[in-house]
Formats: structure tokens, C-alpha cells, sequence
């Protein structure tokens, strides 16, 4: 092995909910963990000024507050935090090979996987603008929906997390809209019923976003256009909601891991963390299409450092189980 060549007992990807949450429990666990922490320190979150859903913060707290936090709490045990980017994996042996930012190699016993998913947006100037003011963009109706109570917010998507999203963001705000590119709904037929019947979700169907429409600070509109005809029109609204997808930041594992068609990792074993690759785990919005929360990805981080712990202790049996872990 050349000098160059790190070992480490367990190596985790990301530094979101689940990446720290899964280091908080393996170095608690004597499993020194290393963590990455991506082009992104503190994953999704930092993007939002407030999250007022995870548990134990009763008046609220910021995404990037939050998030220090977390890191916090991993180093204060001893997680070696590092930048960096994963680049390549290969799974192919008992050994796990990682690098990093194509350069340095490192050899792990175990790998946590809290890489998330990346929202995707409609990529128009005034979407960013507004969504990196915090100022009434969002890719998520669970997380702000309730910033928007009575009032009325435009939505666009046609798929089942659209249509999913639109009902809930009906039983906060006073009226919803929502657009939908073709002249039928992607949703399965039920979602899309349930979208139809309910009283103050107006759907435009042909319909695209011109522009996003504000005062410098927040949204107070949305242009939309009809593709058929061309023609535009404004629509009032506090909130944009733009619920086309997410994309699991997973490329890198897709020659070794089973992943679904979006290429969200599969979990080899339901209600655990692992993979199809012994001693590769996984947590969070990586494996997760369907809760996508701060709190599910801080649960399943916990999990994959349990599995991965036991893991260890099973194949070595000098590894020593930190009764920590319980405390
Ligand atoms: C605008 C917005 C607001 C939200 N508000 C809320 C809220 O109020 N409440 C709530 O519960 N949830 C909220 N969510 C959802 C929540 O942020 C996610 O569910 C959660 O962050 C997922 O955690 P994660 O650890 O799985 O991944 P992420 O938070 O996405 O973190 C992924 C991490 O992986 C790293 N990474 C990716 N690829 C690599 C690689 N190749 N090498 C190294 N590192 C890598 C990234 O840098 C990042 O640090 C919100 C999401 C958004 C976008």
C-alpha cells in the first residue's frame, strides 16, 4: 500500500442531517469516522431561513444555525470534518476504495452514503433570485407551506409529488394554482382526481412560468404563459412552489449500488440502512423519495451508523462496541 493510501474504520459522505447524525453515533461508537463534507457544508438546509419542524428547537432556527450545530456536535466527539468531494468509489472488494477530488485515495472498512438529493428548479433568473433571497421560492411545500397560510401561492408539476404537495399546500393557503405543462396530469390517475376535486386548487393546464414576479424582496406574482396560444397573463401570489423533481446526488455509486429509476438507492433490506454492497450504508434523502425531511434523514443517519457499527463487530471481533452509543 503506498503512502499515499489512508485506512479508515468508517468513512461518511455528506454533511447534512444525515451525515452529521450518522457521525454524532459512530464516533460515539469508537468508530473514528471521517466525514466529507462536499461542495455543500450542512446540505440542504442552508438554503432556508427557517426551519420550524425539527424537534427540540420550540421558537425555530435557521438552516445555517442548525446545521453548525450539528457539526458541532460531531467534532465535539472527535469526527475528523474535512472538505472535500468524492469523486470515485470502487465497491468491487472487501476493501471499500474511495477518492477524493480525483487525487487521494482513501481505503475504508465501512461507508456511509448521506449524499441527499438536489431539488430541481426551472433555472429562470427570477426563481433564483427569489429563491436565494429566501424571498417566496420554494422547492418544498412540507417545509414552508405553513409561511403561506391564507394566502395564495402558485405550484408547478404534474407528477404525484406535485399533485401530493398541491393538497397540502390546499388546506394552508386561501387558493392554489397549479400549472401544468401538457394537457393532462404524469400523476396516477387518483392523485390527479384528488387534485380535481378539490375546491380551491384552479389548474391551468398548457401553462408555463414566464417570470416570477416581485418587489426586489419577496414574490407578489407569477407570469405565466399558455404554450398553445402564447398568450400571458399575471397571477397574484406570496408563494412559488416548484415541485418537478428532485435528483439524488448518487451518480458516482451507480456501478456498484442498486438504484431505483430515478437513481435514489435502493435499500438491499427494508428498514435498515443497508445497500447491496456489504459495509456500504445509506441514509437520508439519498435512499428517500418519499419523506425527504431533515428529521427522517437525522433518523436514518442514526440507523446507518448502528448497521454499520454491528456490521464491524461482526466481522471483527477485536472491534471493540462502544456502550456509548446507548447512553
Ligand atoms: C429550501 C429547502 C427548505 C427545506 N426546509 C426544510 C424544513 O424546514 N424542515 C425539514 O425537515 N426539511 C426541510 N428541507 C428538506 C431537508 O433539507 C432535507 O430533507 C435534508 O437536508 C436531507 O438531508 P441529507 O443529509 O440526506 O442530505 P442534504 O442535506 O442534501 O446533504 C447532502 C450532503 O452531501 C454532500 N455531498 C453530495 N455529494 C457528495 C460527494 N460526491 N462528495 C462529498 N459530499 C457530497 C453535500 O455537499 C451535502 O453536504 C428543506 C429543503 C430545501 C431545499
Amino acid at each position: 500500500m503506498s503512502d499515499t493510501i489512508e485506512r479508515v474504520k468508517c468513512l461518511i459522505i455528506g454533511s447534512g442531517p444525515a451525515g452529521y447524525t450518522a457521525a454524532i453515533y459512530a464516533a460515539r461508537a469508537n468508530m473514528k469516522p471521517v466525514l466529507y463534507q462536499g461542495s455543500q457544508p450542512g446540505g440542504q438546509l442552508t438554503t432556508t431561513n427557517e426551519v420550524e419542524n425539527f424537534p427540540g428547537y420550540p421558537d425555530g432556527v435557521t438552516g445555517p444555525e442548525m446545521m453548525m450545530q450539528l457539526q458541532k456536535q460531531a467534532e465535539r466527539f472527535e469526527t475528523d470534518v474535512r472538505n472535500g468531494w468524492i469523486t470515485k468509489v470502487d465497491f468491487s472488494g472487501d476493501i471499500h476504495k474511495v477518492w477524493v477530488n480525483d487525487e487521494k485515495e482513501i481505503h475504508c472498512d465501512t461507508v456511509i452514503i448521506s449524499t441527499g438529493a438536489s431539488a430541481k428548479y426551472l433555472g429562470l433568473d427570477s426563481e433564483q433570485k427569489y429563491l436565494k433571497l429566501g424571498g417566496g421560492v420554494s422547492a418544498c411545500a412540507v417545509c414552508d407551506g405553513f409561511f403561506y397560510r391564507n394566502q395564495e401561492v402558485v405550484i408547478v408539476g404534474a407528477g404525484d409529488s406535485a399533485c401530493e404537495e398541491a393538497h397540502y399546500l390546499s388546506k394552508l393557503c386561501k387558493k392554489v394554482t397549479m400549472l401544468v405543462r401538457r394537457d393532462e396530469f404524469r400523476a396516477s390517475k387518483i392523485m390527479a382526481e384528488r387534485v380535481k376535486n378539490t375546491e380551491n386548487i384552479e389548474i391551468l393546464y398548457n401553462t408555463e412560468t414566464d417570470e416570477v414576479l416581485g418587489d426586489g424582496q419577496v414574490v407578489t406574482g407569477v407570469r405565466v404563459f399558455n404554450n398553445q396560444t402564447n398568450e400571458k397573463h399575471e397571477i397574484p401570489a406570496t408563494g412559488f412552489f416548484v415541485a418537478i423533481g428532485h435528483k439524488p446526488n448518487t451518480d458516482i455509486f451507480k456501478d456498484y449500488l442498486d438504484l431505483d429509476e430515478t437513481g435514489y438507492i435502493i435499500n438491499a433490506k427494508p428498514g435498515t440502512s443497508k445497500t447491496n454492497v456489504e459495509g456500504v450504508f445509506v441514509s437520508g434523502d439519498a435512499a428517500d423519495h418519499v419523506y425527504r425531511q431533515a428529521i427522517t434523514a437525522a433518523g436514518t443517519g442514526c440507523m446507518a451508523a448502528l448497521d454499520a457499527e454491528r456490521y464491524l463487530a461482526a466481522k471483527d471481533a477485536n472491534f471493540e462496541v462502544s456502550t456509548s452509543t446507548y447512553n
